[in-house]
């Protein structure tokens, strides 16, 4: 019998009997009500916090070995990005979770109370994408556990190294009665899909988005889809163009362009692009030095089919600085790309590399209709000191996220949602949203009888 495993990896086969009997198994650890105290889920958020304190040097080995991400990477926007918000469940967890009063205007029966609870799910599963694969897997996690859920956990099979790991450690920490790990790709995870579960959360592509929302609606599951998309950047003609070239230098090559949120391409006005142009030249080499490849900075793309893929967009516009390749290294320089018109092959899909288109736009009204003719991206960034400017973009586009002055940061604030919209994606989480998402909002009414 393999119905008590706690993980799945690669070595062991997973069918449709072994998935049912793993569902089954955590929803009967949540009838008895074992998730739903407080105390058990501060403690699994305690062990998960001790997960990645007592193993910080594995995953950094595990991220090194899957994506090139240096230690200081892995330790920012990994380890200690999780951890901020596994405090801020353990720090808040009475409050977010509390019953929420109500005011009572129906019936009317003097005595009346009615308030809003947050009623765990059941048994949630958590699907993750490679490119932050310790993040994107133990933060919805975490979010899951505070809120009171069982989960089955998916790592990303593509970050095999961190992915294995994570099936390794995951068990010795966690409640095995509650939680499970299952490794693996397409294959497991259509398996799991074909199971009943009360959330999925899903973190990738609209293409497999869509597979898991048709999944999910056959048992009428709810979804959460943090998918990705073109997130538009636009450059104001009053910017500091020294430190938006820095600040795009910094956030678009991190994790070599590998990021949901990295800002895909720019959209400015032609004697900005210009100044745009040479000053990025300098913040590449500030950030990366002559040769990225030898820089401990810079990372790898995750595997050959990714590199082919960007490759065939380098041919775009006019080259400013980069487009070197090294296949064998999946090495593809930090690259910019200028006079880039809308319908050269960079421009057709999300980049999710460290390529940076640049077009040109004649003013703010040029670059709205540009967004607002594409799908809603999952951020909009701008750089502008003009407080009509942000008004402007904020009252006439759609996106999941807008940011002004520092692209990718929202996503570390965790009294911020973080969600994407329209083909970027559904629903949100991070601190009391995940609260949200991984609950039920139970109405309820309490009149007395007499
Ligand atoms: P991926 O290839 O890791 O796929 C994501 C998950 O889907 C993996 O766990 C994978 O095993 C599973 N999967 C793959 N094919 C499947 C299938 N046919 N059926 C069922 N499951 C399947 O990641 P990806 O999709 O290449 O990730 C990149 C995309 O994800 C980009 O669009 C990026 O913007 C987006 N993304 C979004 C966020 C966010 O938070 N919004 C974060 C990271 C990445």
């Amino acid at each position: 019998m393999t119905d008590t495993k706690a993980a799945f990896t690669l070595d062991d086969t997973f069918t449709s009997t072994e998935a049912t009997a793993l569902v089954n198994r955590l929803r009967a650890t949540f009838r008895t009500g074992r998730t739903k105290p407080l105390a058990w889920r501060r403690q699994q958020l305690t062990r998960l916090r001790d997960l990645l304190t007592d193993n910080r040097a594995a995953i950094a080995d595990a991220l090194y070995a899957d994506l090139r991400k240096n230690r200081a990477e892995a330790d920012a926007m990994e380890i200690n990005t999780t951890i901020v918000e596994i405090d801020d469940y353990l720090e808040h967890l009475e409050e977010w979770t509390a019953p929420q009063p109500a005011t009572v205007t129906v019936p009317g029966v003097p005595g009346s109370t009615a308030r809003t609870v947050f009623d765990p799910l059941g048994v949630a599963l958590v699907i993750s994408a490679w490119n932050y694969p310790v993040n994107l897997l133990l933060v919805p996690v975490a979010g899951a556990l505070a809120a009171g859920n069982a989960v089955v956990i998916k790592p990303a099979d593509y970050a095999a190294h961190t992915s294995a790991l994570l099936a390794e450690l995951l068990p010795a920490y966690l409640d095995t009665d509650a939680t499970a790990v299952v490794e693996g790709g397409a294959p497991e995870t259509t398996v799991l899909l074909e199971q009943h579960f009360d959330h999925i959360f899903y973190t990738g592509n609209g293409t497999v988005g869509r597979i898991v929302m048709t999944a999910a609606a056959k048992n009428l599951t709810p979804v959460v889809l943090e998918l990705g998309g073109k997130s538009p950047v636009f450059v104001d003609r009053d910017a500091d163009i020294a430190t938006v070239a820095q600040r795009l230098a910094q956030t678009k090559f991190a994790n070599a362009g590998q990021t949901c949120v990295a800002p895909d391409y720019v959209l400015t006005d032609p004697d900005t692009a210009t100044e745009l142009e040479a000053a990025l030249v300098v913040a590449l080499k500030g950030q990366f030095g002559e040769d990225p490849q030898t820089s401990d900075a810079y990372g790898r793309i995750i595997n050959e089919r990714h590199f082919d893929r960007l490759s065939a967009l380098l041919d775009s516009g006019r080259t400013v600085t980069g487009g070197q390749t090294d296949r064998a290294d999946t090495y593809i320089a930090p690259t910019v790309l200028a006079e880039v018109r809308p319908d050269e092959p960079v421009m057709q899909e999300e980049i999710f590399g460290p390529i940076l288109p640049i077009l040109t736009v004649a003013d703010l009204d040029e670059a709205i209709t540009f967004i607002n003719e594409r799908d809603k991206p999952l951020a909009l960034y701008a750089f502008t000191e003009d407080n009509t400017t942000k008004r402007r973009l904020a009252a006439e586009t759609s996106s999941g996220g807008l940011n002004f002055g520092l692209p990718m940061h929202h996503l570390a604030v965790p009294t911020l949602p973080f969600g994407g919209v329209g083909q970027s994606g559904m629903g949100n989480y991070h601190g009391r949203y995940s609260i949200e998402t991984f609950s039920h909002r139970k109405a309820v009414l309490d009149v007395p009888l007499s």
